[in-house]
């Protein structure tokens, strides 16, 4: 079968790679024919980040932990790319009770086991079972190449799915699959970053930073406008994204000019929750004093630099509290999924290009804020066991 695989910066290609099967009762086959380019996955596609973060890692330009996460060699092609999906089951393990063949499921980027201490307490994406099996130690994932398992890539013909039943996660209902085809990753880190804060602060006002995470900024945007937030205030320099955001009722504030992201001005204690997709130091310090006493920021974005400044002084003054950290997806997918079958929460309005499954090598790398390639679903009715 082949896999979308990335090679090095400026150059994806369809590679071969044997069809993967059920190894495990537990195991599931999933044909995704729906997956979205993560925003993080920019950063391999459009810089030459592979060798800038080995000379970063090297020289002290880049925050030692980021080695420790992504490897010493982080990026290095080939792997396959890709983590975000919504899929076919094709086939299951015996032991699989949950989902069936037929069945269109979102799978998460990490991997997770549902029953460790960490799973347990909400982490998946820190699971230590799938972790400890990793060359790398830390992560188990699809679409980050070998160090974190032998997963693969995303936009790919066939996938293995370890702890099916705990892993994968069925389409409610009427839901359109493009319209969640980011929610195995980027539209559950917004969700987590604007539900939990606004369902303690109910008509809470809202900012986002966005321009770094360029999906995840737009979602939590819209998100935190069909949530019920008070003013959902959205700050990018971006005149796409500033569309997009516009669309999906936020108030926007446009940088301009040489001095850009310091250009805006943050009124202290105006922000019940705080979204930073900047993915800068700047935008993250704007974000923590624009906080009213008792708010919440959460930080999506990558923060390579060492050392990066937090105005500890600022929080303190507010009792303000900061998230950071990857997105385990696992446990609130499916109240996201079923807050977008009761609400219709337009999440495809952020999917700035709709590309064909096979146009894919050519596409991926797009400046664009979102891509989502599809393909026809198989029809599985006449291959589906009777249940
Ligand atoms: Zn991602
Ligand atoms: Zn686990």
């Amino acid at each position: 079968m082949r896999e979308l695989t990335f090679v090095r910066r400026g150059r994806l290609e369809w590679r071969d790679r044997p069809d993967p099967v059920l190894q495990l009762p537990t195991d599931a086959l999933v044909r995704p024919f729906v997956a979205a380019r993560c925003d993080g996955d920019a950063l391999p596609l459009h810089r030459p980040v592979s060798r800038a973060m080995q000379v970063g890692l090297k020289t002290g330009l880049i925050d030692p932990v980021v080695g420790s996460i992504v490897g010493e060699v982080p990026f290095r092609g080939p792997f396959g790319i890709g983590h975000e999906c919504v899929a076919q089951v094709t086939a299951v393990g015996p032991e699989v009770t949950g989902v069936a063949v037929g069945d269109v499921v979102v799978v998460p980027w990490a991997l997770s086991c549902g029953t460790c201490a960490q799973c347990r307490a909400g982490l998946t994406a820190k699971c230590a079972t799938t972790a400890a099996e990793s060359p790398g130690g830390t992560l188990a994932a699809f679409g980050f190449g070998p160090t974190s398992g032998p997963w693969g890539g995303m936009v790919v013909d066939s996938l293995r799915v370890p702890f099916a039943d705990h892993m994968l996660v069925r389409l409610p209902e009427g839901v359109d699959p493009l319209r969640v085809a980011a929610a195995g990753d980027n539209l559950t880190d917004a969700w987590r970053a604007v539900y939990p804060p606004l369902h303690d602060r109910p008509g809470g006002s809202v900012l986002v930073m966005g321009g770094g995470a360029q999906s995840i900024g737009l979602y939590a945007a819209g998100l935190a406008v069909a949530l019920g937030a008070g003013v959902v205030d959205y700050v990018d320099d971006g005149e796409a994204r500033l569309e997009v955001a516009q669309a999906l009722g936020a108030r926007v504030h446009r940088l301009g000019g040489r001095r850009k992201r310091s250009a805006f001005p943050v009124t202290p204690g105006r922000y019940d929750v705080a979204v930073e997709a900047s993915s800068s130091g700047r935008g993250l310090r704007q974000a923590l004093r624009a906080l009213r006493p008792g708010g919440v920021c959460t930080a999506t974005g990558y923060y390579l630099a060492p050392g990066t400044k937090v105005p500890v002084m600022d929080m303190y003054a507010t009792s303000a509290t900061l998230r950071v950290g990857v997105s385990s997806v696992r446990p609130v997918l499916p109240h996201l999924l079923d807050f977008v079958a009761t609400s219709g929460f337009a999440a495809e309005r952020v999917t700035s290009l709709v590309a064909d499954w096979d146009d894919a090598p050519e596409v991926y790398g797009a400046r664009t804020i979102k891509l989502v390639l599809h393909r026809p679903p198989l029809d599985l009715a006449a291959t589906a066991s009777p249940s």
